[in-house]
Protein backbone atom coordinates (compact mmCIF):
# COMPACT_ATOMS: atom_id res chain seq x y z
CA UNK A 1 0.00 0.00 0.00
CA UNK A 2 1.37 3.61 -0.92
CA UNK A 3 2.18 5.51 2.38
CA UNK A 4 1.29 8.68 2.66
CA UNK A 5 2.84 12.26 2.29
CA UNK A 6 3.87 13.79 5.34
CA UNK A 7 4.69 16.98 6.72
CA UNK A 8 6.70 17.26 10.20
CA UNK A 9 6.58 21.04 11.48
CA UNK A 10 9.52 21.48 14.22
CA UNK A 11 12.76 19.24 14.28
CA UNK A 12 13.57 20.03 18.05
CA UNK A 13 14.60 17.23 20.51
CA UNK A 14 11.45 15.58 19.98
CA UNK A 15 10.24 16.35 16.28
CA UNK A 16 13.67 15.14 14.71
CA UNK A 17 13.33 11.83 16.48
CA UNK A 18 9.80 11.15 14.42
CA UNK A 19 11.09 12.54 11.52
CA UNK A 20 13.94 10.50 11.24
CA UNK A 21 11.67 7.17 12.06
CA UNK A 22 9.36 8.29 9.21
CA UNK A 23 11.96 8.30 6.55
CA UNK A 24 13.38 5.31 7.92
CA UNK A 25 10.01 3.57 7.84
CA UNK A 26 9.45 4.79 3.97
CA UNK A 27 7.27 7.62 4.21
CA UNK A 28 7.72 10.82 1.61
CA UNK A 29 8.66 13.67 4.04
CA UNK A 30 8.66 17.01 4.20
CA UNK A 31 10.07 19.10 6.72
CA UNK A 32 9.70 22.30 8.46
CA UNK A 33 11.71 23.99 10.83
CA UNK A 34 12.05 28.15 11.58
CA UNK A 35 16.04 27.52 11.94
CA UNK A 36 16.72 25.84 8.60
CA UNK A 37 19.65 24.48 9.02
CA UNK A 38 17.96 21.69 11.60
CA UNK A 39 16.55 20.10 8.00
CA UNK A 40 19.98 19.69 5.93
CA UNK A 41 20.55 16.08 8.02
CA UNK A 42 16.94 15.34 6.98
CA UNK A 43 17.75 16.54 3.25
CA UNK A 44 20.42 14.52 3.18
CA UNK A 45 18.40 11.47 4.03
CA UNK A 46 15.81 11.72 1.50
CA UNK A 47 13.09 14.47 3.11
CA UNK A 48 12.30 17.76 1.18
CA UNK A 49 13.05 20.77 3.15
CA UNK A 50 10.24 23.51 2.63
CA UNK A 51 10.76 27.28 2.93
CA UNK A 52 7.54 27.75 5.35
CA UNK A 53 4.98 25.65 6.89
CA UNK A 54 2.33 26.39 4.00
CA UNK A 55 5.21 24.71 1.86
CA UNK A 56 5.10 22.04 4.11
CA UNK A 57 1.60 21.38 4.20
CA UNK A 58 0.12 22.11 0.92
CA UNK A 59 1.12 18.31 -0.82
CA UNK A 60 1.15 16.43 2.50
CA UNK A 61 -1.80 13.88 3.53
CA UNK A 62 -0.86 14.41 6.86
CA UNK A 63 0.52 17.17 8.70
CA UNK A 64 2.17 16.94 11.99
CA UNK A 65 3.47 19.27 14.29
CA UNK A 66 5.85 19.26 17.23
CA UNK A 67 6.78 22.82 18.35
CA UNK A 68 7.47 25.19 21.70
CA UNK A 69 4.68 25.85 23.10
CA UNK A 70 0.80 27.72 21.97
CA UNK A 71 3.28 30.85 20.07
CA UNK A 72 4.88 28.47 18.55
CA UNK A 73 1.87 26.69 17.14
CA UNK A 74 0.41 29.57 16.20
CA UNK A 75 3.01 30.64 14.24
CA UNK A 76 3.26 27.32 12.22
CA UNK A 77 -0.03 26.75 11.85
CA UNK A 78 -1.65 30.06 10.90
CA UNK A 79 1.14 32.89 10.82
CA UNK A 80 2.87 34.35 7.70
CA UNK A 81 2.48 31.45 5.42
CA UNK A 82 1.54 29.08 7.73
CA UNK A 83 0.96 25.40 7.67
CA UNK A 84 -3.34 25.99 7.40
CA UNK A 85 -3.40 28.51 4.62
CA UNK A 86 -1.29 25.67 2.62
CA UNK A 87 -3.70 22.28 3.75
CA UNK A 88 -5.67 20.53 1.29
CA UNK A 89 -9.06 20.04 2.52
CA UNK A 90 -10.05 16.39 3.81
CA UNK A 91 -6.52 16.37 4.82
CA UNK A 92 -5.11 15.08 8.90
CA UNK A 93 -3.34 17.68 10.93
CA UNK A 94 -2.63 16.53 13.88
CA UNK A 95 -1.09 18.53 16.57
CA UNK A 96 1.61 16.99 19.06
CA UNK A 97 3.17 19.99 20.72
CA UNK A 98 1.99 20.23 24.72
CA UNK A 99 -0.39 23.09 24.19
CA UNK A 100 -3.53 24.39 26.14
CA UNK A 101 -6.74 23.31 25.42
CA UNK A 102 -7.86 26.37 25.06
CA UNK A 103 -5.55 27.02 21.83
CA UNK A 104 -6.43 23.29 20.37
CA UNK A 105 -10.12 23.79 20.28
CA UNK A 106 -8.96 27.61 18.42
CA UNK A 107 -6.91 25.59 16.29
CA UNK A 108 -9.89 22.44 15.54
CA UNK A 109 -12.07 25.05 14.51
CA UNK A 110 -9.70 26.84 11.97
CA UNK A 111 -8.77 23.04 10.33
CA UNK A 112 -12.61 22.71 10.35
CA UNK A 113 -12.97 25.95 8.50
CA UNK A 114 -10.66 24.36 6.11
CA UNK A 115 -12.26 20.96 5.29
CA UNK A 116 -9.60 19.25 7.32
CA UNK A 117 -9.39 16.68 10.02
CA UNK A 118 -7.59 17.13 13.24
CA UNK A 119 -6.42 15.45 16.05
CA UNK A 120 -4.47 16.83 19.50
CA UNK A 121 -1.97 14.24 19.66
CA UNK A 122 0.67 15.18 22.57
CA UNK A 123 2.81 12.22 23.56
CA UNK A 124 4.48 10.79 26.63
CA UNK A 125 8.01 9.91 26.82
CA UNK A 126 11.50 11.41 25.96
CA UNK A 127 14.15 11.74 23.22
CA UNK A 128 15.02 8.58 23.27
CA UNK A 129 11.11 7.08 22.35
CA UNK A 130 11.02 9.50 19.91
CA UNK A 131 13.98 8.42 17.93
CA UNK A 132 12.74 4.56 18.88
CA UNK A 133 8.86 4.92 18.07
CA UNK A 134 8.20 4.48 21.35
CA UNK A 135 5.84 7.24 22.18
CA UNK A 136 2.75 7.15 23.77
CA UNK A 137 -0.03 9.50 21.64
CA UNK A 138 -3.02 10.87 23.85
CA UNK A 139 -5.34 11.36 21.39
CA UNK A 140 -8.49 13.92 21.35
CA UNK A 141 -10.60 14.14 17.83
CA UNK A 142 -13.04 11.83 15.85
CA UNK A 143 -13.24 8.10 15.59
CA UNK A 144 -12.54 8.46 11.84
CA UNK A 145 -9.47 10.85 12.14
CA UNK A 146 -8.13 8.53 14.87
CA UNK A 147 -8.36 5.92 12.21
CA UNK A 148 -6.84 7.86 9.42
CA UNK A 149 -3.85 9.06 11.70
CA UNK A 150 -2.70 5.14 13.37
CA UNK A 151 -0.74 4.06 10.61
CA UNK A 152 1.75 6.92 11.02
CA UNK A 153 1.17 6.97 14.70
CA UNK A 154 2.09 3.47 14.94
CA UNK A 155 5.50 4.27 13.30
CA UNK A 156 5.84 6.63 16.26
CA UNK A 157 4.68 4.97 18.80
CA UNK A 158 4.09 2.15 20.84
CA UNK A 159 0.33 3.32 21.46
CA UNK A 160 -2.50 5.29 20.21
CA UNK A 161 -4.59 6.25 23.20
CA UNK A 162 -7.86 7.98 22.11
CA UNK A 163 -9.31 9.59 25.25
CA UNK A 164 -12.68 11.39 23.62
CA UNK A 165 -12.96 14.64 21.73
CA UNK A 166 -10.54 17.01 20.58
CA UNK A 167 -8.99 18.39 23.26
CA UNK A 168 -8.79 15.62 25.65
CA UNK A 169 -5.21 14.65 24.27
CA UNK A 170 -4.07 18.16 25.49
CA UNK A 171 -5.86 17.75 28.80
CA UNK A 172 -4.61 14.58 30.08
CA UNK A 173 -1.32 15.88 28.55
CA UNK A 174 -1.54 18.57 30.77
CA UNK A 175 -2.81 16.56 33.87
CA UNK A 176 1.00 13.85 33.13
CA UNK A 177 3.16 16.74 33.35
CA UNK A 178 2.19 18.70 36.20
CA UNK A 179 2.17 15.34 37.91
CA UNK A 180 5.62 14.91 36.93
CA UNK A 181 6.96 18.42 37.37
CA UNK A 182 5.48 18.37 41.18
CA UNK A 183 7.75 14.97 42.08
CA UNK A 184 11.01 16.55 40.31
CA UNK A 185 10.50 19.67 42.06
CA UNK A 186 9.57 18.16 45.19
CA UNK A 187 13.07 15.93 44.98
CA UNK A 188 14.93 19.11 44.12
CA UNK A 189 13.80 20.64 47.70
CA UNK A 190 14.83 16.71 49.37
CA UNK A 191 18.07 17.20 47.67
CA UNK A 192 18.91 20.48 48.96
CA UNK A 193 17.70 19.38 52.73
CA UNK A 194 19.59 16.38 52.33
CA UNK A 195 22.70 18.46 51.59
CA UNK A 196 21.96 21.14 53.81
CA UNK A 197 21.14 18.46 56.92
CA UNK A 198 24.90 17.15 55.59
CA UNK A 199 24.02 13.59 54.43
CA UNK A 200 25.12 11.48 52.40
CA UNK A 201 23.46 12.26 48.88
CA UNK A 202 24.75 8.86 47.59
CA UNK A 203 22.78 6.61 50.01
CA UNK A 204 20.13 9.08 50.70
CA UNK A 205 19.31 9.03 46.42
CA UNK A 206 19.70 5.01 46.98
CA UNK A 207 16.92 5.67 49.95
CA UNK A 208 14.61 7.49 48.11
CA UNK A 209 14.53 5.38 44.58
CA UNK A 210 14.25 2.30 45.99
CA UNK A 211 11.87 2.91 48.67
CA UNK A 212 7.80 4.43 48.44
CA UNK A 213 8.64 7.83 46.43
CA UNK A 214 10.68 6.18 43.70
CA UNK A 215 8.42 6.62 41.06
CA UNK A 216 9.79 6.98 37.40
CA UNK A 217 10.12 10.50 37.17
CA UNK A 218 11.63 10.53 40.52
CA UNK A 219 14.60 7.69 39.49
CA UNK A 220 14.89 9.42 35.98
CA UNK A 221 15.87 13.10 37.66
CA UNK A 222 18.08 10.92 40.49
CA UNK A 223 20.28 9.23 37.49
CA UNK A 224 20.74 12.62 35.81
CA UNK A 225 21.99 13.95 39.84
CA UNK A 226 23.84 11.05 39.96
CA UNK A 227 25.65 11.53 36.84
CA UNK A 228 25.91 15.43 36.43
CA UNK A 229 24.64 14.98 33.14
CA UNK A 230 22.02 17.80 32.15
CA UNK A 231 22.07 17.63 28.80
CA UNK A 232 18.36 18.16 27.78
CA UNK A 233 16.20 15.42 27.08
CA UNK A 234 13.51 17.10 28.26
CA UNK A 235 14.49 21.54 28.41
CA UNK A 236 13.66 23.03 31.97
CA UNK A 237 11.66 25.80 29.93
CA UNK A 238 9.27 23.81 28.67
CA UNK A 239 8.66 21.63 31.80
CA UNK A 240 7.52 25.26 33.45
CA UNK A 241 5.69 25.86 30.53
CA UNK A 242 3.68 22.71 30.98
CA UNK A 243 3.16 23.22 34.66
CA UNK A 244 1.77 26.87 33.87
CA UNK A 245 -0.18 25.48 31.27
CA UNK A 246 -1.54 23.17 33.95
CA UNK A 247 -2.73 25.79 36.37
CA UNK A 248 -4.18 27.77 33.71
CA UNK A 249 -6.65 24.55 32.47
CA UNK A 250 -7.61 23.95 36.36
CA UNK A 251 -8.58 28.03 37.01
CA UNK A 252 -10.68 27.86 33.47
CA UNK A 253 -12.31 24.35 35.39
CA UNK A 254 -12.28 26.84 39.14
CA UNK A 255 -9.57 24.77 40.02
CA UNK A 256 -6.59 25.87 42.23
CA UNK A 257 -3.43 23.48 41.87
CA UNK A 258 -2.05 24.35 44.79
CA UNK A 259 0.85 21.68 44.11
CA UNK A 260 1.65 22.57 40.54
CA UNK A 261 2.23 26.23 41.77
CA UNK A 262 4.72 25.58 44.30
CA UNK A 263 6.33 23.27 41.80
CA UNK A 264 6.46 26.30 39.36
CA UNK A 265 8.05 28.44 41.86
CA UNK A 266 11.23 26.15 41.88
CA UNK A 267 11.37 25.80 38.00
CA UNK A 268 10.47 29.66 37.89
CA UNK A 269 13.68 29.78 40.60
CA UNK A 270 15.95 27.61 38.21
CA UNK A 271 14.80 29.85 34.92
CA UNK A 272 15.98 32.62 36.73
CA UNK A 273 19.12 31.47 37.27
CA UNK A 274 19.98 30.50 33.63
CA UNK A 275 18.90 26.84 33.49
CA UNK A 276 15.84 26.88 31.22
CA UNK A 277 17.77 25.02 28.14
CA UNK A 278 19.35 22.40 30.60
CA UNK A 279 17.58 19.39 31.15
CA UNK A 280 14.38 19.79 33.35
CA UNK A 281 16.19 17.50 36.05
CA UNK A 282 18.61 20.47 36.30
CA UNK A 283 15.99 22.08 38.93
CA UNK A 284 17.84 19.80 41.13
CA UNK A 285 20.93 21.53 40.92
CA UNK A 286 21.79 23.95 44.54
P1 LIG B 1 12.73 21.76 21.39
O1 LIG B 1 13.83 20.80 21.16
O2 LIG B 1 13.01 23.00 22.17
O3 LIG B 1 12.18 22.20 19.93
C1 LIG B 1 11.23 23.22 19.82
C2 LIG B 1 10.80 23.33 18.37
O4 LIG B 1 9.84 24.41 18.27
C3 LIG B 1 11.96 23.71 17.42
O5 LIG B 1 11.76 23.10 16.18
C4 LIG B 1 11.81 25.23 17.32
O6 LIG B 1 12.36 25.78 16.15
C5 LIG B 1 10.29 25.33 17.27
N1 LIG B 1 9.82 26.67 17.58
C6 LIG B 1 9.93 27.35 18.75
N2 LIG B 1 9.34 28.56 18.65
C7 LIG B 1 8.87 28.65 17.38
C8 LIG B 1 8.16 29.65 16.66
N3 LIG B 1 7.80 30.80 17.25
N4 LIG B 1 7.84 29.41 15.38
C9 LIG B 1 8.18 28.24 14.78
N5 LIG B 1 8.84 27.24 15.40
C10 LIG B 1 9.17 27.45 16.70
O7 LIG B 1 11.46 21.08 22.07
P2 LIG B 1 11.04 19.54 22.11
O8 LIG B 1 11.66 18.92 23.31
O9 LIG B 1 11.21 18.92 20.78
O10 LIG B 1 9.48 19.68 22.46
C11 LIG B 1 8.52 19.94 21.45
C12 LIG B 1 7.14 19.85 22.10
O11 LIG B 1 6.95 18.53 22.61
C13 LIG B 1 6.92 20.79 23.29
O12 LIG B 1 5.59 21.21 23.29
C14 LIG B 1 7.22 19.90 24.48
O13 LIG B 1 6.57 20.36 25.65
C15 LIG B 1 6.66 18.58 24.00
N6 LIG B 1 7.25 17.38 24.60
C16 LIG B 1 8.60 17.27 24.77
C17 LIG B 1 9.13 16.10 25.31
C18 LIG B 1 10.61 15.91 25.54
O14 LIG B 1 10.95 15.02 26.32
N7 LIG B 1 11.49 16.67 24.92
C19 LIG B 1 8.27 15.05 25.68
C20 LIG B 1 6.91 15.18 25.46
C21 LIG B 1 6.40 16.35 24.91
P3 LIG B 1 13.89 26.33 16.14
O15 LIG B 1 14.75 25.12 15.94
O16 LIG B 1 13.93 27.26 14.99
O17 LIG B 1 14.11 27.01 17.47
Amino acid sequence: MTKPKVAILGLGIMGSGMAKRLLDAGFPLRVYNRNREKCDPFVAAGAHAATTPREAASRAEIVISMVANDEASRDVWIGEDGALSGASANSLLIESSTLTKEWIHELAAKAAERHCRFLDAPVTGTKPHAASGELVFLVGGSDDAVAAARPVLSVLGRETIHLGPVGSGALMKLVNNFVCGVQAASLAEALWLINAGQLDRTKALSILTGGAPGSGIVKRVAERVSTNDYTPNFALRWMAKDLSYAIKEASGEELSLQTASAALKVFQQALANGRGDEDFSAVTKL
